[in-house]
């Protein structure tokens, strides 16, 4: 049988030089300096790619942890969040500012489709007394892809701090950073690293915010000011982290790596459509998840268990709401090559 093939909404594939400086000697994070020098080398290069120059950090901790980091050292008793959703990540978001004390304020759009501009602008209009807003770049489970460039220049235009999850589209996608005040990254998706870290690019603007509470950051873990300064509040993983440069390094020139990316998703897109199926969208598609409606009859693990089985190519189920309504394909870093979305549409046509 065929290599083993990933091609989940993350993890996704690993390459080989990224596999093989996690398991070098690890540094001494306190007293080896030439660990400091890797990890800002690494921070600036991600700020650079992000074409802006507020700063990045490295936190010990799968993405999760930047969402949490982000409520938690902005949000105080009784402060009012808008949380922009239409997706199962844009929702989850309520959760850590109600475990904070914020009070969530849920705006809600379709499910099948990027969030609307225009309706969100006239919203705003009328209901704009908030601390900060959070958004899902890519909400994962459906794939949709939300032009958070422009919500955040909205958001901002009312003074609002915008919170973005990007763990799921950069550096496959695009984004401009000017209107974004914290985002948040995730090794395993479209970088390419092991499962393990999160990235948190954060503006002055939030760390003002921070500063000015009234109460202290009601955690430790997820204290985001204490990174400001480039402190480490814990030994770090440096094997992680030298690793996780490897596949910074790889990315290349990023345009190409996005160009990469759209001509993918488009690729993965027209052969499931090939193949009779549907997808769960109807517009905003990501390109880095293709989202394929369950047939009738069937569930995911008909598909998932066949594909690999039969076929060594481990794809992605959902959860939540998507439960058993849509499978998916990730094509993100690694995982997206022209011979892997060959490979999996292929293994499809053999299982249906
Ligand atoms: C993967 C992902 C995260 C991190 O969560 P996991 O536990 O790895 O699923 C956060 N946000 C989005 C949009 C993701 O795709």
């Amino acid at each position: 049988m065929s290599d083993y093939l990933i091609m989940t909404a993350g993890p996704t594939l690993v390459a080989d030089n990224v596999m093989a400086a996690r398991s070098a000697q690890a540094k001494n994070p306190r007293f080896d300096s030439s660990f400091n020098d890797d990890y800002k080398r690494i921070c600036n290069k991600i700020s650079s790619y992000l074409n802006t120059d507020k700063n990045t950090y490295i936190m010990c901790g799968e993405g999760i942890l930047g969402l949490e980091a982000a409520c938690a050292s902005l949000t105080e008793h009784g402060d009012k969040v808008l949380v922009i959703t239409n997706g199962i990540f844009g929702d989850g978001f309520a959760d850590f500012v109600n475990i904070y004390g914020g009070v969530p304020t849920i705006y809600e759009d379709d499910r099948h489709n990027s969030i609307d501009l225009n309706k969100l602008s006239d919203y705003l209009a009328k209901n704009h007394d908030f601390k900060y807003a959070t958004m899902v770049h890519c909400d994962t489970p459906s794939g949709v892809l939300n032009n958070v460039s422009e919500i955040c220049k909205l958001l901002k235009s009312y003074g609002i701090l915008t919170v973005v999850d990007s763990v799921a589209a950069f550096p496959a996608e695009p984004i401009d950073m000017t209107h974004v005040d914290i985002l948040l990254g995730g090794s395993q998706k479209a970088y390419s690293a092991q499962v393990g870290l999160t990235i948190a690019t954060v503006s002055n603007q939030a760390f003002f915010a921070m500063e000015s509470r009234k109460t202290p950051i009601a955690s430790f873990y997820a204290n985001l000011l204490l990174f400001k300064d480039y402190y480490f509040p814990y030994s770090m993983p440096s094997n992680d982290i030298s690793s996780f440069g490897v596949a910074i390094d790889n990315i290349g020139d990023l345009t190409d790596f996005q160009n990469r990316h759209f001509e993918i998703a488009k690729l993965c897109r027209e052969k499931v459509l090939d193949l009779g199926l549907e997808l769960y969208l109807d517009g905003g598609h990501s390109n880095t998840v293709t989202v394929i409606n369950i047939p009738s009859g069937k569930d995911e693990n008909y598909f998932i268990d066949r594909l690999l089985n039969e076929h060594n190519i481990m794809i992605s189920g959902c959860f939540g709401y998507l439960k058993d309504k849509v499978i998916r394909i990730g094509h993100m870093g690694e995982s997206a090559r022209e011979e892997y979305i060959n490979r999996t549409t292929q293994a499809l046509k053999a299982v249906l």
